[in-house]
């Protein structure tokens, strides 16, 4: 069985598209939040995600915020801006989707969150000891994470506790014997310096984990964001992947 696992689109379409042809056959995709915002493709990426088969999606903060459902001071200047244009592009259909989107969702195996199982749309999971103190948050096996539009694997050692913080590069498959919090990184805007959009894949019944990178069209995005009025510089960064 595999499964996609999807986070921090952010409005790109085109990355999105990318990232659905290269995955192939896939029995289900989940989605961690961060649909729209950064990007021009708001409305688009929100139909597409809705129609990938057996979906689970959960909301990200700036889902919250085009809804107008957080206070834009927690963003920073670049961030409150797109989100103030980005609510001019937003169609009633779309805004209602996300409002109705879960901020947490827990199956037998695994917990999906875009923040983090204790704070679940706002904090970011970027070291061990931030992951370490999650562990106790959530009481499924996995938990499937978004936000910092890093691909991290934090590993929980089942002896002592001690828990391990990998950069997950695209190539490798691992299999997962321990309790981890997985983040697939991001398709539409990461942030670790290699610009392809990034995906998971997930098998529950091998318990492997892949992360996957793949090229798309960066300069018809670009032109699309500057055409949309969003600021510049959420169209010089995907270039350069920060
Ligand atoms: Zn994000």
């Amino acid at each position: 069985m595999r499964i996609l696992l999807i986070s921090d689109v952010h409005a790109n379409l085109t990355a999105l598209e990318a990232v659905i042809a290269d995955a192939g056959q896939f029995d289900a995709a989940w989605c961690l939040g961060d649909l729209v915002g950064y990007g021009p493709d708001g409305n688009e990426c929100v139909q597409r995600v809705s129609r990938l088969p057996n979906l689970l999606c959960v909301k990200g903060n700036h889902d919250l915020a085009i809804c107008g459902d957080a206070d834009l001071d927690i963003f920073n200047h670049e961030a409150s801006e797109a989100i103030l244009t980005s609510r001019r592009i937003i169609t009633p259909e779309t805004i209602n989707y996300l409002r109705g989107l879960p901020e947490k969702l827990v199956t037998d195996l695994v917990t999906l969150i875009h923040g983090s199982p204790r704070n679940p749309v706002w904090e970011y999971i970027l070291d061990a000891t931030t992951a370490a103190d999650n562990f106790a948050n959530f009481s499924t096996r996995l938990a499937f994470v978004g936000h910092s539009h890093l691909p991290l694997m934090f590993t929980a050692n089942p002896e002592n506790g001690l828990v391990e913080r990998t950069h997950r590069l695209p190539g490798a498959t691992t299999t997962i014997t321990t309790r981890a919090i997985l983040n697939p990184g991001s398709v539409g805007q990461p942030r670790d310096n290699d610009p392809r959009a990034s995906y998971g894949i997930f098998d529950p019944q091998m318990m492997t984990w892949e992360i996957h990178r793949v090229p798309y069209d960066i300069p018809s995005v670009q032109q699309r964001i500057i055409a949309a009025g969003l600021p510049e510089k959420h169209a010089l960064r995907l270039s350069a992947g920060w």
